[in-house]
């Protein structure tokens, strides 16, 4: 049955790709943002679309709607943005998170928050389950990011004991693809633009850190899955193939054909040494995982980039 559904942060990366499988499922869908790392171009495609609107508004501010379904995806995700006004993220995060289940509390909508696996910090369990409590400085430059994500986490599980709001929570893991931004300053977008445009690949540290990287159309189906399904989270999402920064490198290299050289940078505090999602739950409790190979999503993600610098 068709939903009215509010994506918060819908001019982004994965809200924009949401946006997409909401509107194909013909539902009613309100587009919110304030455009801080998003882009109009994003959605532009569904603009004329009779049940595409498109909504600039900041998540920090209360809203009136009538809506069935909120995606709370407001929020910058690249540590370069999200460090650009750390006060700000911190403000969006908890207060967007505040005005979203108010808004749900008053509309009996359901809410689905999406969280991330930075809620586990630098981590001392490896892979990381739902029920690691992580490893996180509260006092860092990564702390406004960490922390405002850890504090909606509390406040919509509150939300729910207390006023018995429909409650979701996604811990997302790095997720890549089309429509990232070129400027955006996370690692696949860095990598393949440095390498597109032929300049140094700057790899942070000495690149033995790890990471495991989900192609958005598998986050977008676990998101909905969640969102649909009877489980309440927190649900990690996730591609559970982990490789090195410098692995992620030289697999650019290769598909780009570029003649980019790699020039080591210094790796930022607090920089998470490893990463990956234990997807066992998501696997039992959503029928869910991650289909897209990591070749295959960087070659898809590569056409995205070689069009838009095109066009920049
Ligand atoms: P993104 O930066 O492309 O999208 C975030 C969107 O939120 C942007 O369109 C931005 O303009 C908007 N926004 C930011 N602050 C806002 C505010 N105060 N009011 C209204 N809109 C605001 O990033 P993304 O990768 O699409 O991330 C989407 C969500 O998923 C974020 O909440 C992020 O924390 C979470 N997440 C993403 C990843 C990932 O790897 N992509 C990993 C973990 C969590
Ligand atoms: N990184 C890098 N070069 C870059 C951007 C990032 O080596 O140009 C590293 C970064 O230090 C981290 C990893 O890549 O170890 C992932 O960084 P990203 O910002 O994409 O996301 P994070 O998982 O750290 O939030």
């Amino acid at each position: 049955m068709s939903k009215r559904v509010l994506i918060t942060g819908g001019a982004g990366f994965l809200g924009s790709h949401l946006c997409d499988r909401m509107i194909e499922a013909g539902n009613e869908v309100i587009c919110l943002d304030n455009y801080f790392t998003g882009r109009r171009r994003n959605v532009s495609h569904l603009l004329d679309h009779p049940n595409f609107e498109l909504v600039r508004h900041d998540v920090v501010e209360p809203i009136r709607l009538e809506v069935d379904r909120i995606y709370n995806l407001a929020c910058p995700a690249s540590p370069v943005h999200y460090q650009y006004d750390s006060i700000s993220t911190m403000k969006t995060s908890v207060m967007g998170a505040l005005n979203m289940l108010g808004l749900a509390r008053r509309t009996k909508a359901r809410v689905l928050q999406a969280s991330t696996s930075e809620v586990y910090g630098d981590p001392l369990v490896h892979p990381q389950r739902e029920d690691y409590w992580g490893h996180v400085n509260p006092i860092g430059i990564r702390s406004c990011y960490d922390e405002g994500k850890r504090c909606a986490e509390t406040l919509f599980m509150d939300y729910h004991r207390q006023h018995g709001v429909e409650v979701r929570l996604m811990r997302i893991f790095n997720t890549y693809g089309p429509r990232m931004n070129a400027e955006d300053g996370r690692v696949v977008s860095n990598f393949i633009v440095q390498a597109l445009r032929g300049e140094a690949i700057t790899i942070y540290g000495d690149g033995s850190q790890t990471r495991s990287f989900c192609y958005c159309d598998d986050n977008i189906e676990g998101m909905i899955r969640l969102m649909e399904g009877e489980h309440l989270g927190p649900i990690n999402i996730g591609n559970p193939n982990e490789f090195t920064m410098l692995e992620l490198a030289e697999e650019v290299i290769d598909l780009t054909g570029s003649a980019s050289k790699i020039e080591h940078l210094p790796l930022p505090q607090d920089d998470p040494k490893q990463r990956q999602p234990d997807i066992s739950l998501a696997k039992e409790a959503l029928d869910w995982e991650p289909k897209m190979q990591l070749r295959e999503g960087l070659k898809k993600t590569i056409s995205y980039f070689e069009e838009d610098l095109r066009r920049a």
